[in-house]
């Protein structure tokens, strides 16, 4: 079994590789992220160990993927590391042609007949964004306090409750209420 670490590109080229057991690693950095327009991820370290076992017509690759990146927390939208992990099964088929339903559960990606070297990072960065969870929260402290940023949650309070002032205001119950008033002293 071959252990080849490749540190500053994201591909496995699978047309030398023989066939059976191969391991590689990949560390997925800032620079990483920054590939991607519109990534909600800015920052991260995350290291990703993919096993793979090469076939006439195909390649099973094994990730396991985990680090830290960074993310803005839904609560007071500063950012901060959440840690992410990952496992899963990517097919690579040489043939062009396979489903998702060839091999079960697994991702499948379709090579064309004379490709010889397969770009994970597409894969790598999507399976960071699915481990994340749903509610990205800062955590709470080893005494249960929340440790998101006080002074950013006291301002989006106030902007809160302008903005439920100003919806009051305009709402046709208010006008109405008003109107009644009005009447009510006539
Ligand atoms: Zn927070």
């Amino acid at each position: 079994m071959n252990t080849t670490d490749n540190l500053y590109s994201y591909g496995i080229a699978y047309g030398s590789l023989p066939q059976g057991k191969h391991s590689f690693r990949f560390e997925v950095n800032d620079a990483f992220f920054r590939r991607f327009e519109g990534s909600e991820i800015s920052e991260g370290r995350v290291s990703v160990r993919v096993e793979a076992e090469k076939a006439d017509s195909f390649m099973a690759l094994t990730f396991y993927m985990a680090g830290d990146v960074k993310v803005a927390c839904d609560r007071c939208l500063d950012e901060f590391f959440a840690p992410v992990e990952f496992a899963g099964v990517l097919t690579v088929s040489f043939t062009g042609d396979a489903e998702e339903d060839d091999f079960s559960e697994n991702e499948v990606m379709n090579m064309q007949p004379g490709d010889t070297e397969v770009d994970l990072a597409q894969y790598i960065y999507e399976s960071i964004c699915l481990s994340l969870p749903l509610q990205r929260l800062h955590p709470d402290d080893e005494r249960g306090r929340s440790t998101c940023n006080k002074d950013m949650l006291a301002k989006l309070r106030e902007l809160q409750q302008e903005a439920q002032r100003v919806k009051n205001e305009n709402s046709p119950w208010s006008k109405l209420s008003k109107n009644g008033a009005a009447t009510d002293k006539a």
